[in-house]
C-alpha cells in the first residue's frame, strides 16, 4: 500500500477517532463519580420456561445515565469499565443491589447476574459473594453468574478453580453470548457450567439457515447429555420461540417476552402473553 493512500486515510478518519476516543475519554471521568452519584440502576428482564411459559428468572442488566452524556448503554461503558479498572466496584454493587432485589421475589425465582473477566480474576470474588448473600438474605440456589467466554482465556486452572468454588457455594454459573465470536463445544465439557446461554445473533441465524439449525440443535443436545440447560437469548417472535421450545430448548429471553424492566415494574405472576409480548397490556 502506498504512503499517499496511508496519508490520505488518516486525515479522513483521524478527526472521528479523535471524537470516539475523546468521548471515551470523558465517559471515563464521569464513571469514576457514577457510584458515588448513584447513577447507575438494574433492569431485570424476564426468562421463561419454554414449555409452561411461567416465568424461571431474571437477569439483571445494567443501565447508567449520566447527567452529562444522559443514557449510555452497557455495550459502550463496561468495556470502559473494564479497561479503567473501575468494573470490580461496578460489579460489586451490581451483586449487592441484584441479590437485595431478588430476596423480595418469590422464592422459585431466580436472578441472574453479569460478571466481566476481571470479576474473575484473584480471589476477591469468593469474598464478594458470600457478602451479598449474607446482607440481601438472598438463598445462594436462587443466584447465576452469566460469563462470557472471554473470561475463560485467562489462566484455565486458576478460572476453574474459581468456577468449583462458586458452585460450592450453591450459586450457578451460565455461559453467556454463545455463538458468537470463539465459542467451543470444548469450553462445555472443560468447564463446569449449569447453563449455556445461546446468543441472539445464533437464534436469527438459526431460522433463515438449515445448517445454523442444526448446528443449535447439535449444541442442545450436547448440552442435555452434559446435564447443562439451555437458554435462548434475543427471541422476538413468536415463530422462534414455537421453533426453540420444539427443540427442547429450555428457556426463551427476548423482546417477545419484555424489554428488561427497572424493579418496581415487575410482575412475576405473569405467565401469559401474546404474539405483541408482555408489554402490551403493560
Ligand atoms: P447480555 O448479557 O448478552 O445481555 C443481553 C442483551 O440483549 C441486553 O442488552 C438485552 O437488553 C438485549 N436483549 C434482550 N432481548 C433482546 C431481544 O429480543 N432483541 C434484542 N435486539 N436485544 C435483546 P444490554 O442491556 O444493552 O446489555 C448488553 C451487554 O452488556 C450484556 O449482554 C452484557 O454483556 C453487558 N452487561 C449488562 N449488564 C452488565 C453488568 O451488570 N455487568 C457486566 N459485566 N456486563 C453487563
Ligand atoms: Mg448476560
Ligand atoms: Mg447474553
Ligand atoms: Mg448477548
Amino acid at each position: 500500500r502506498s504512503k499517499t493512500l496511508a496519508g490520505s486515510s488518516y486525515r479522513i478518519f483521524a478527526p472521528e477517532m479523535d471524537a470516539l476516543a475523546q468521548r471515551a475519554q470523558e465517559l471515563e471521568y464521569e464513571l469514576r463519580t457514577a457510584l458515588k452519584r448513584n447513577e447507575f440502576e438494574l433492569n431485570y428482564q424476564p426468562l421463561v420456561d419454554s414449555q409452561t411459559r411461567k416465568i424461571t428468572g431474571y437477569e439483571a442488566l445494567l443501565r447508567w445515565n449520566n447527567l452529562k452524556f444522559g443514557p449510555v448503554s452497557p455495550g459502550e461503558f463496561v468495556p470502559i469499565a473494564e479497561r479503567s479498572g473501575m468494573i470490580a466496584g461496578i460489579g460489586e454493587w451490581v451483586l449487592h443491589q441484584a441479590c437485595m432485589d431478588a430476596a423480595g421475589w418469590p422464592n422459585d425465582i431466580h436472578i441472574a447476574v453479569n460478571l466481566s473477566p476481571h470479576q474473575l480474576n484473584g480471589f476477591s470474588l469468593l469474598a464478594v459473594l458470600p457478602r451479598a448473600l449474607g446482607e440481601s438474605g438472598l438463598l445462594a440456589r436462587r443466584l447465576e453468574l452469566e460469563i462470557t467466554e472471554t473470561a475463560l482465556e485467562g489462566d484455565p486452572e486458576h478460572i476453574i478453580d474459581m468456577l468449583h468454588s462458586i458452585r460450592e457455594m450453591g450459586i450457578s454459573i451460565a455461559l453467556d453470548d454463545f455463538g458468537t465470536g470463539y465459542s467451543s463445544l470444548s469450553h462445555l465439557v472443560r468447564f463446569p457450567f449449569d447453563k449455556l446461554k445461546i446468543d441472539r445473533s445464533f437464534v436469527s441465524e438459526a431460522m433463515v439457515s438449515a445448517e445454523a439449525m442444526t448446528i443449535v440443535r447439535a449444541i442442545v443436545s450436547l448440552a442435555h447429555n452434559l446435564k447443562v440447560r439451555t437458554t435462548a437469548e434475543g427471541v422476538e417472535t413468536e415463530e422462534q420461540f414455537g421453533t426453540l421450545a420444539e427443540m427442547g430448548i429450555d428457556e426463551i429471553q427476548g423482546y417477545l417476552i419484555a424489554r428488561p424492566l427497572p424493579a418496581d415494574r415487575l410482575d412475576h405472576a405473569q405467565n401469559r402473553f401474546d404474539a405483541a409480548g408482555f408489554n402490551a397490556t403493560a
